[in-house]
């Protein structure tokens, strides 16, 4: 039986023609990274003992200890810290911002104005208690050209209190360009030919297992991300993580939690299998979140509407943004898409306010993990021109029904 009219399914049917041989580049970048896992929980010798859960300081936390070692290997950092005690990518960005910068210094976006939740950490476009700008520290940002980085523009920028440089690698919720990983070497290096003790700090949300590197195997001194978007799986339950240099990830942990303390306490409460299972599925998942998004960049292509990236563009992201032009097209395609969730799909979702939006706001995303955006969901402010931005998908299958269901509920609006 089919779910969906004969239109819907030939529509179908054409889209997966048309991106069958666009998968095979995603399957080689999810075959070497699934190595690259497999070659780091060989040489860390993990073994089921490390999975369990401890309690109080978390001292000797060796189940911790060894998958931070294998998460430091993988991104080609010296340390990182993975913590479930990360309450999001926000925080595990802000524990670095905060831990290395004091007051005076500067900091500077070469990736014009950066995502919401960091405009508020840095306290520049919204006034915020606590901010960056709060306790002292300058801010300055250069706005990206239509073809990435600025780079002719960066020496002009870096002063003698220029602590920080910060790439944020995904577009966020912006129609620019994400960065690939060679723009982001390449920045780096420029920073470095003029200022070499510049810190290059990398917001890699979204990014991770995109391609065959992370950003500090390719010139970054420092980055963060969340473990509920890619490199959790959509197994970890909660957290975030940081890697990079070892006087540099230390600092950034004394903010998390204490100086003196560092990333030596922290117990692990929630099952620490997650992390490890949900990073050694984690390239899968993101080969099928990028195929979800492939398979829906070509429908929406089929059907007249302005995709961003085009399906065939190269991508470092998983976020496929789609210009619906109206906001009852963005409400529709909401309404469809969570028609086909596993979690509340009879619930209809409607615009609302949301916290640091001067616009309304549409979201869907029925998800095991509350607010998870590997699982499949979709967002955005009702703002001409009405885009739509997609991400995540666990499985395709998946993808391409609650896809379908978007297009349905358009079509039939
Ligand atoms: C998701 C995201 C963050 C952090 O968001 P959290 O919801 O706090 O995890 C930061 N920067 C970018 C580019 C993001 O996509």
């Amino acid at each position: 039986m089919n779910l969906f009219s004969d239109q819907i399914m030939a529509l179908k049917t054409k889209t997966m023609e048309q991106a069958r041989p666009l998968f095979a580049r995603i399957d080689e970048i999810s075959e070497s990274n699934t190595a690259k896992v497999l070659k780091a929980f060989r040489n860390h010798q993990i073994s089921e003992y490390l999975f369990r859960t401890t309690t109080g300081y978390g001292y000797g936390d060796s189940g911790r200890d060894r998958l931070e070692a294998v998460w430091a290997e993988l991104c080609g950092a010296e340390k990182a810290l993975v913590r479930t005690q990360f309450v999001s990518g926000t925080h595990a960005l802000a524990c670095v911002l905060f831990g290395l910068l004091r007051p005076g210094d500067e900091l500077l976006s070469l990736t014009g104005t950066p995502y919401d939740t960091m405009q508020t950490v840095i306290g520049q476009t919204v006034h915020t208690p606590g901010s960056l700008i709060e306790s002292g520290v300058t801010y300055q940002e250069i706005p990206m050209t239509p073809d990435g980085i600025n780079l002719n523009a960066i020496a002009g920028y870096l002063k003698s209190n220029t602590k920080i440089a910060l790439l944020q690698r995904s577009r966020g919720y912006s129609l620019r360009k994400p960065l690939s990983i060679s723009e982001i070497s390449a920045a780096c290096a420029e920073i470095k030919r003029h200022k070499p003790d510049c810190i290059c700090f990398v917001d890699n949300c979204y990014g991770e297992f995109v391609d065959i590197a992370e950003p500090t195997a390719a010139g970054a001194d420092i980055m963060a991300g969340s473990l509920i978007k890619n490199p959790g799986g959509g197994l970890a339950p909660s957290g975030g993580y940081i890697a990079g240099k070892t006087e540099l990830v230390d600092m950034a942990s004394y903010r998390l939690t204490a100086p003196g303390l560092g990333g030596h306490l922290g117990a692990s409460l929630a099952d620490s299998r997650l992390l490890y299972q949900g990073l050694f599925l984690a390239p899968h998942v993101v080969a099928q979140a990028l195929k979800g998004a492939i398979f829906a960049a070509i429908l929406f292509d089929l059907l007249g509407y302005k995709t961003l990236p085009h399906f065939n563009e190269l991508r470092s992201d998983i976020i496929q943004a789609i210009e619906l032009g109206s906001p009852e097209k963005m409400v529709a395609f909401c309404q469809g898409l969570q028609q086909y969730s596993p979690v509340d799909a009879h619930v209809r979702p409607l615009p609302g306010p949301m916290p640091g939006y001067t616009d309304q706001v549409i979201m869907a995303g029925g998800t095991f993990i509350q607010g998870s955006s590997i699982e499949l969901s979709a967002d955005g402010p009702l703002r001409p021109p009405y885009i739509i931005y997609l991400q995540g998908g666990l499985t395709l299958e998946h993808a391409a029904l609650g896809i379908l269901g978007a297009a349905n509920a358009i079509i039939n609006m």
